[in-house]
């Protein structure tokens, strides 16, 4: 096997989810370790010095995949990511380029840098809003800023063309696959 994307394996959790994309080697290893199950295989054989075996297309972890429940990271894109790439006072959605923060109360009235006092905000709301907190500057909040619970959750972005014919039921439900 050399290059291409058939070298690569769908790994799911148990659930059936996308994990991510592994090696097919990192697979075959799996696979000897006893830890998953290959539910497709490529047509293409690997020979080792004692076996040859079909390259697994998709692979399936038998045990439940347990996520680090770590607090989420507190950062510039944790918050995008918390308030949906959101301008929290007038709306607007907008690249990452395209949005700043904002202190709800200003620092400089003793606001901190907290889950709960740091919102996305566009440029434009944010010059508008200076250092003043929403009331003073007459703007309105659309959601009180919580901590999140979640973890953000693994996202898996390959081409609609790149996707081998043995992972499309796999991926059928997730709404990253592209058009390209
Ligand atoms: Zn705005």
């Amino acid at each position: 096997m050399e290059g291409g994307i058939a070298t690569q394996t769908l790994l799911l959790s148990q659930g059936y989810e996308p994990v991510k994309v592994i090696s097919w080697r990192r697979a075959f290893t799996l696979l000897t370790l006893g830890k998953v199950e290959v539910l497709e295989e490529y047509d293409a054989n690997v020979r080792t010095t004692t076996v040859v075996f079909k390259v697994p297309a998709v692979v399936r972890l038998l045990r439940a995949f347990r996520r680090p429940q770590k607090p989420v990271k507190f950062s510039r894109v944790n918050i995008y990511a918390r308030d949906k790439y959101r301008c929290q006072y007038c709306g607007a959605k907008a690249p990452i380029s395209d949005l700043s923060y904002d202190h709800v109360l200003p620092r400089a009235q003793g606001g901190k840098t907290t889950w709960t006092n740091i919102v996305t905000c566009c440029y434009r709301c944010n010059r508008r809003k200076g250092n003043r907190t929403p009331q003073q500057a007459g703007m309105r909040l659309r959601q009180k800023p919580l901590q999140p619970s979640w973890v953000p959750a693994v996202t898996i972005r390959i081409s609609n063309r790149s996707i081998p014919d043995a992972w499309r039921d796999y991926l059928w439900w997730t709404s990253e696959l592209s058009a390209g």
